[in-house]
């Protein structure tokens, strides 16, 4: 049997399992709702899921109040919790090609990524922070002689994770790895999109020896499970990554009820600035086309903008385009696909009428521009180029989350620099450029929380990932978001 026929066998043979997961065991909705899943990539059915309601988001943040309370895993010597971690990411390998299948069927991205990519990352996220957890240490403050002053990290609690549909596995382990690795609980809140992920991972985290109310998910719509849990009293922060729109309702959620900590990775507008002293521009507009239409453009840092200096910019567009055109749409479960399906039919109602807003501003379409592969019962859009795009069209101002990329033209430095930061947006940049003091001079100007020189794609669980402006306020991976879940407790102590 070819790769492409068994992945579609699997996928027949598919039973997942929608109902929630509190204090260590799988459960129905506390009123018994659920709502139908259908996959995007043909609208299969994926079947019911349970719709968590403030009853169960209650329910999940009692039992995991209670892990914390009475210390079963924050008491934990930190060489047995990071034992529980890494099994915890061996048993995430070990069901690669079924959390990769869910993956795929749910939200659409292409097999071969949920293999390579979401499976993979989300287990060295979590081995990661395994690691990392006995090698944080407190702080001694300089006092005077009659007395010592202590600087501990301390869990903070019962953290909620609010999180995508876009890589629904590893969002959850942006928030999952350091909360877990810091001593707290967790409730996590996957997104009615993407839920039947979240659900396996933490049956994955029981069986590597996890205790039962550490880590529960609860399934169900952002306006009700998400809103529940982001106003419990009793949760202590919410890491949450989604839209900018939603970001200010979870601020505002804190506002009205404990004052939560709120860490929110939002939206983005991406953009990418490439010089005529760039030597390579074969290697850019691949490394571009690449990043944009990586998962179908849904990805918060796709280059959605492209500035170009002008004299260079008609051979660019053509670069771009040809490799554009290499981004066919295709059946996700065929491992050759590089670009599957948006992730339901209100998010292709959306990509579509950002491509007839585009048109209708003025802006040309290179290449793609049509709803592709209806005969599927599916959701896909071809990889669209847009040129002679002014930075006030709707489709440079707003995120749009679909293989759509909008190329504007710069004549100088200064304008560059000018219309990059001229976005609401702050999370990434890229500047391509041989100058060694103009890439130095344009990365310190650009107001993004990650910025690129001559390359794209690089990333690493190492690396602080977040943005400015709003984009956000707090900073997924490395150590830096392992703090965000502490506290810091300062002990002072009088000697006599
Ligand atoms: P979304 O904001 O619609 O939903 C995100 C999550 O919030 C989902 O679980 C959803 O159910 C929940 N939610 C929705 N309304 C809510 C409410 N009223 N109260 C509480 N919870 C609510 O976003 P989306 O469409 O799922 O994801 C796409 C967005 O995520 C894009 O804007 C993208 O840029 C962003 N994103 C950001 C990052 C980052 O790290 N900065 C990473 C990935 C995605």
């Amino acid at each position: 049997m070819n790769q492409s026929k068994l992945w579609a066998a699997r996928a027949a043979e598919l039973r997942p399992d929608g109902r929630a997961f509190i204090e260590g065991r799988r459960v129905a909705a506390v009123d018994g709702l659920t709502f139908d899943r259908q996959s995007p990539i043909d609208g299969r059915p994926l079947g019911a899921v349970a719709r968590g309601q403030a009853a169960d988001i209650d329910a999940a943040v009692q039992s995991a109040r209670r892990a914390f309370e009475d210390r079963r895993w924050t008491g934990m010597p930190p060489a047995s919790r990071k034992k529980v971690l890494h099994r915890f990411s061996a048993l995430i390998l070990a069901a690669r090609d079924e959390l990769a299948l869910l993956e795929t069927l749910d939200m659409g991205k292409p097999i071969q990524y949920a293999l390579e990519e979401d499976v993979a990352a989300t287990a060295s996220c979590i081995a990661w922070y395994a690691e990392a957890l006995d090698k944080v240490y407190g702080e001694i403050a300089p006092t005077a002689d009659d007395a010592l002053a202590l600087i501990a990290r301390e869990p903070m609690g019962v953290i909620g994770a609010v999180v995508p549909w876009n890589y629904p596995m590893v969002m959850a382990a942006w928030k999952l790895g350091p909360a877990l690795a810091a001593g707290n609980s967790v409730v996590l809140k996957p997104s009615e999109k993407s839920p039947l992920t979240a659900m396996r991972l933490a049956e994955l985290a029981m069986e590597a020896g996890l205790p039962p109310g550490v880590f529960n998910v609860v399934p169900g719509f952002g306006h009700e499970a998400g809103e529940a849990l982001a106003l419990h009293m009793d949760v202590d922060a919410i890491g949450f990554t989604g839209s900018t729109r939603v970001g200010r309702l979870m601020l505002a959620y804190a506002g009205q009820s404990n004052l939560k900590r709120v860490y929110n990775e939002l939206g983005g507008k991406s953009a990418v600035l490439v010089f005529d002293d760039h030597k390579d521009l074969e290697r850019a507009a691949r490394t571009v086309a690449g990043s944009m239409f990586y998962n179908q453009g849904e990805s918060c840092n796709a280059p959605s903008r492209v500035l170009v200096q002008a004299d260079i910019a008609e051979d660019f567009v053509q670069l771009l385009a040809a490799e554009a055109r290499s981004f066919a749409p295709g059946d996700p479960l065929d491992p050759e696909t590089e670009l599957g399906a948006l992730v339901d039919e209100q998010q292709l109602r959306t990509v579509l009428g950002y491509l007839a807003a585009g048109r209708e501003a003025g802006a040309r379409c290179v290449t793609g521009g049509e709803q592709a592969r209806q005969d599927s019962g599916g959701y896909y859009v071809q990889p669209t180029i847009f040129d002679g795009v002014t930075n006030s069209m709707k489709i440079a101002r707003e995120e749009i989350f679909g293989p759509v990329m909008s190329v504007l033209r710069f004549q100088s430095e200064e304008e560059a620099i000018a219309l990059a930061n001229d976005t609401p947006y702050g999370l990434q940049a890229s500047v391509w450029s041989h100058d060694l003091n103009r890439a130095h001079r344009v990365s310190r100007a650009l107001r993004a929380g990650t910025v690129h020189v001559n390359q794209y794609d690089e990333d690493d669980i190492t690396v602080p990932f977040g943005g400015y402006k709003q984009s956000g306020n707090g900073r997924d991976k490395s150590l830096h978001a392992f703090e965000k879940y502490t506290e810091l407790k300062t002990t002072w102590i009088s000697l006599d």
